[in-house]
């Protein structure tokens, strides 16, 4: 084989930066950390650089670089630290880069990951916001760069597995009927609708078959991330909201399915462990070690299907009606809920008012046409504005 791969992993110290890395670390000859990047966690970051030695090294701001590049000296490791933003559409674009691991959490990834899409890299994409925010100006830059787009949402990367062969050669998903996306339910699939008011971020983030980072755990708890998964499904596999079913399957072992016109359904199973999609992406065509358990289906016994109750779930309605009305309404649903979703974890909101934050948003700001960056960027931050604006007026 050649040289191994050079892959920056941007989120190195969230959720699926860490199991990524573990993927990474099981396929040395394969693959080599070209850079990481990380926010708030910063030792973790040094205890990563030190494992993985990436030529470079992203944090949010000079002062956090400088205490970085000092400790990173100590250690006698050679890891340059650049900073923000731009420190991190450097490392996701730069020339030796073959692929990035785009596993930042909310807006703050979009930029970082459309400089790598520019720069035609091979993006795997677990930053669904990213995608959900500009998806139409997305899209056209991988199709200008011929940048190879896999996704890393376990749901989506089920669906392209479930997808004709030639899908990924860019010619459609000939023959689809449906797709239809599962959903676990989250840990508030049958609590008493009265009980919802009371629940704490602690209950929020305690997902029944997965551990996420904190922000998507309170979207899966809403289904808000079902909700955002949809419009990524549109995107990614060019399909009408109209043809995206959700499917609440608590065991979360069927990741997802694509139905056909001839009546064949495939489906893609196994575990609930991110390092699947994660390896299946790597390494795509080709398939590598995960790590993960074989499935044991006869410990798993039954699988359970049931329809989405968007009474209980009214997020999973505002996302639908956001991909249905497209242009800036995607950005502004995304926008309004990394908003409520802070305030809820904050102990500002409680649960239900995330939805009425985000409903209120999306009735008070009309749906404009957005043809460029700056557009979706203006949308997002009129959404931010306004879900503000709700807290301030009722004394948060
Ligand atoms: P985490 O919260 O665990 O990690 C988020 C990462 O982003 C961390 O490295 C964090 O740094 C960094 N980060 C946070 N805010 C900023 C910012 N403003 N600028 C730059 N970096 C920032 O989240 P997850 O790993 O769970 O999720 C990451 C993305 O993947 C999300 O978009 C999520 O929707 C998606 N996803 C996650 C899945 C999962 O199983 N976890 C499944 C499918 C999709 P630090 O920790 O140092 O503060
Ligand atoms: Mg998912």
């Amino acid at each position: 084989m050649s040289r191994p791969q050079q892959i920056t992993v941007l989120g190195a110290t969230g959720s699926i930066g860490l199991s990524t890395l573990d993927v990474i670390a099981r396929h040395p000859e394969r693959y080599q950390v070209f850079a990481l990047s990380g926010y708030s966690r910063l030792s973790e970051l040094l205890a990563l650089c030190v494992r993985h030695t990436p030529r470079f090294a992203v944090v949010p701001e000079a002062g956090a670089a400088r205490t970085l590049q000092d400790d990173l000296r100590a250690a006698g490791l050679s890891t340059r630290v650049l900073v923000g933003e731009e420190g991190l559409c450097q490392v996701a674009s730069d020339p030796e880069v073959d692929a990035i691991m785009a596993a930042i959490v909310g807006a703050a990834g979009l930029r970082p990951t459309l400089a790598a899409v520019e720069a035609g890299k091979k993006i795997l994409l677990a930053n669904k916001e990213a995608l959900v925010m500009s998806g139409a100006l997305f899209m056209q830059a991988v199709r200008k760069s011929g940048s190879v787009l896999l996704p890393i949402d376990s749901e989506h990367n089920a669906i392209f597995q479930c997808m004709p062969q030639d899908f990924a050669r860019g010619l459609g998903a000939v023959g689809v009927r449906r797709i239809l996306l599962t959903a676990s339910g989250g840990p508030f699939r049958q609590t008493p609708m009265a009980e919802l008011s009371h629940v704490s971020p602690e209950q929020a983030c305690a997902h029944p078959n997965w551990s996420m980072g904190r922000k998507i755990s309170v979207d899966s708890a809403s289904m808000m991330n079902k909700g955002l998964e949809l419009i990524e499904a549109c995107w990614l596999f060019d399909a009408k909201p109209s043809q995206v079913e959700v499917v609440i399957h608590p065991q979360s072992v069927i990741h997802s399915l694509v139905d056909y016109i001839d009546g064949s359904v495939l489906a893609q199973l196994g575990n609930p462990d991110m390092r699947t999609p994660i390896a299946n992406a790597l390494a795509w065509p080709e398939r590598i070690d995960s790590g993960v358990a074989p499935l044991d289906l006869f410990a798993i016994a039954r699988l359970d299907f049931q329809e989405p109750d968007e009474e209980r779930f009214p997020c999973l309605r505002l996302a639908r009606q956001a991909a249905e009305a497209g242009n800036s309404a995607p950005a502004m649903l995304n926008a309004a809920n990394e908003v409520a979703v802070a305030a809820f974890l904050d102990g500002r909101v409680r649960y239900p008012e995330i939805a009425s934050i985000i409903e209120e948003v999306l009735n008070l700001e009309p749906v404009v046409a957005v043809d460029d960056l700056e557009a979706v960027f203006t949308a997002d931050a009129k959404a931010r504005v306004l879900a503000g604006q709700w807290l301030s007026r009722h004394g948060r």
